[in-house]
């Protein structure tokens, strides 16, 4: 029997580091896996490439992929439409690839309905405050957008019970190697056999 690749879908609230985290997986080759681009209808920030950081799309585009059921799972987030392109990972999957999602806890809940195999991760902030400052460094965002974001943070926060794995985010360097140590741990859990 062809071995399947696991799905592993890396969530928390905004601001909290996943995609830095996600970036140093990928940076440092830190296992092998497949990154799913995720759609999005939000304009690229400096630095953000077309394809590999996201697949930049206009609202039109957005709705299509909806309508024609391209999508896993979406969400709306401050103003602006996420999601992922189911295609990609089923396919990543059956050849035996591991797959990484990055998504919100809304389109992790949806991936954990359709996907319940997946390993769900949470990432979480050391505390708000905290996540406060780095949404405040990141300086790309208005204070209104910043606020918008920590009151969805801490709902978010209330949701981590759903997930298989906590992952604190103290430094990247720990939160990657604890990722690590989850994804080879479920390589060999009797439960996947
Ligand atoms: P950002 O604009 O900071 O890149 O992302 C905003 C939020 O959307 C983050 O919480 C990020 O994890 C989430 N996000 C990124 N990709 C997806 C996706 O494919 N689906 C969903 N539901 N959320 C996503």
């Amino acid at each position: 029997m062809a071995h399947k690749g696991l799905l592993l879908v890396l969530s928390g609230p905004s601001g909290v580091g996943k995609g830095t985290v996600k970036n140093a997986i990928v940076k440092n080759k830190v296992f092998p896996f497949e990154y799913s681009v995720s759609m999005t209808t939000r304009k690229p920030r400096p630095g953000e490439v077309d394809g590999k950081d996201y697949f930049f799309v206009s609202e039109q585009r957005f709705q299509e992929a909806i309508n024609q059921g391209e999508l896993l799972e979406y969400n709306e987030y401050v103003g602006h439409h996420y999601g992922t392109p189911v295609g990609p990972v089923k396919k990543m999957l059956a050849e035996g690839k591991d797959v990484l999602i990055e998504t919100d806890v809304n389109g992790a809940r949806t991936v954990r309905e359709k996907m319940p195999d997946g390993v769900f991760i949470f990432l979480t902030p050391p505390d708000l405050h905290t996540l406060h400052l780095r949404l405040e460094h990141r300086g790309t965002e208005s204070e209104d957008v910043i606020m918008g974001r920590i009151r969805e943070a801490r709902k978010e926060i209330l949701v981590m019970q759903d997930y298989d794995y906590a992952v604190v985010n103290d430094t990247v360097a720990n939160a990657v190697d604890h990722i690590k140590a989850i994804v080879d741990a479920e390589h060999v859990s009797v439960k996947r056999v």
